[in-house]
């Protein structure tokens, strides 16, 4: 066992100047763009800490995103399993449907206050893309999505979606014509056009000061959580759970919890079994190592790249995570754990016939966990992150898995 580890001051602490926690993140990039990560650095630490700047989030959060998502306690489910008390935060009711908002709200809204006139980014899913094109819609800002060919056609609705929002989605048809092309893309063009932009990263990956600026925008959801739990139960809850692709619902919700005597864990997706290529698991078998600008844990391939990943779920098929899960699993603050496909699609109907919610299929991982906890332990609470909601994967899962 690790020495406990002291969490007085951590957010002020972690990561330290240079974007570390303890061995892990960092900014690796080039010259030019270690110039712009300063910037943006510089603009997060002087503005985001003004109270013009929180009383314009705090407006925005509660009027547009529709916050505080309540927590819904899961009386059917929980019954069904034994005897502990399931409850889930509801951020499938935040708007656009997940919590991806959460730090795309905050990251255009940085850009507006640095004067840039445009946002950049990459997507997969499309997710990343729709919160982002949603935000930059909200703000007047321009929209630049960078996304590989084979995506695009994989994803049409979040393509349609992005497009009626007003970004321009960008095509990227190099190499294999997925995401990390399009992480390279956004990147480079990135590189060209920093004057007029801001690059925003979807999830607590890449390079300093991105790790942070992502944490410290979801941790709306862990600290509100706490709250609305310890109103609605008199304690906190014993278990925390939330899935962890790139990390950033967990890293929100796991904030709140820090310094408090309760279990948090980290869910990853173990898709069709343990075999590299089969999963996305990259903190449970995964290695230290350096992508996309930040070294964290990661699943590396022969040739020390990152490694092909699959996962049913698509928002978390990333070969590593945050930097800040690397360490927190290295002072053993946080267990984490994998759950694979079969699980999560059979939670994914368990929660909608019994719950009458449709959860995403990223936060069926953190639901089938609980349910799991749920029947191994005599009693206790458990809260989930539903990080968000489904309709997204309705048609996929009818398509493969048939009604369950
Ligand atoms: C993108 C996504 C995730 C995974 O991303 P994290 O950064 O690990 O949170 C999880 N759930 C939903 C609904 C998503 O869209």
């Amino acid at each position: 066992m690790a020495e406990k580890f002291d969490f007085t001051n951590y957010f002020k602490t972690h990561p330290d100047e240079d974007g570390f926690f303890g061995p892990y993140g960092g900014a690796y990039v080039s010259p030019e763009l270690k110039k712009t990560m300063q910037e943006i650095t510089d603009a997060y630490f002087t503005i985001c800490k003004s109270s013009k700047f929180i009383a314009e989030l705090r407006e925005i959060r509660k009027n547009f995103q529709g916050r505080p998502t309540p927590i819904t306690y899961l009386e059917n489910l929980s019954k069904s399993l034994g005897n502990s008390q399931i409850y889930v935060k509801r951020e499938d009711l935040n708007h656009s449907g997940a919590h991806k908002l959460n730090h795309c709200m905050g990251e255009a809204l940085l850009a507006k206050y640095m004067g840039k006139s445009k946002v950049i980014a990459e997507t997969g899913a499309g997710q990343h893309g729709v919160a982002l094109a949603t935000a930059a819609a909200h703000f007047g800002l321009e929209c630049d999505i960078y996304m590989g060919s084979v995506d695009i056609k994989k994803q049409a609705p979040n393509v349609a979606r992005m497009k009626i929002l007003g970004a321009n989605v960008i095509e990227v048809t190099d190499g294999l014509q997925t995401l990390k092309e399009a992480v390279d893309a956004a990147f480079t063009a990135y590189t060209k056009e920093y004057k007029d932009c801001i690059y925003c990263i979807g999830s607590v990956v890449g390079p300093h000061p991105f790790p942070m600026i992502v944490r410290d925008f979801q941790a709306v959801v862990g600290i509100e959580s706490r709250e609305q739990f310890l109103d609605m139960t008199g304690e906190l809850p014993d278990a925390v759970v939330a899935c962890v692709g790139g990390g950033s619902n967990s890293a929100g919700m796991f904030a709140g919890f820090l310094d408090d005597p309760v279990k948090l864990y980290g869910v990853e997706p173990l898709g069709r079994g343990t075999t590299l290529g089969d999963h996305a698991a990259s903190l449970t078998y995964g290695e230290e190592g350096v992508m996309h600008g930040f070294n964290s844990i990661m699943l590396k391939g022969d040739d020390n790249e990152p490694a092909p990943v699959y996962s049913v779920a698509s928002g978390l098929d990333y070969p590593s995570s945050g930097p800040e899960h690397a360490f927190w699993k290295s002072i053993d603050r946080i267990t984490y754990d994998v759950i694979d496909d079969e699980a999560a699609i059979d939670a994914f109907f368990e929660l909608s016939k019994k719950e009458g919610i449709i959860p995403a299929l990223e936060s069926a991982h953190a639901v089938a966990y609980a349910m799991k906890l749920a029947k191994e332990q005599s009693h206790g609470s458990i809260l989930v992150n539903l990080s968000g909601r489904g309709d997204k994967d309705m048609d996929y899962v009818l398509e493969t898995y048939g009604l369950r």
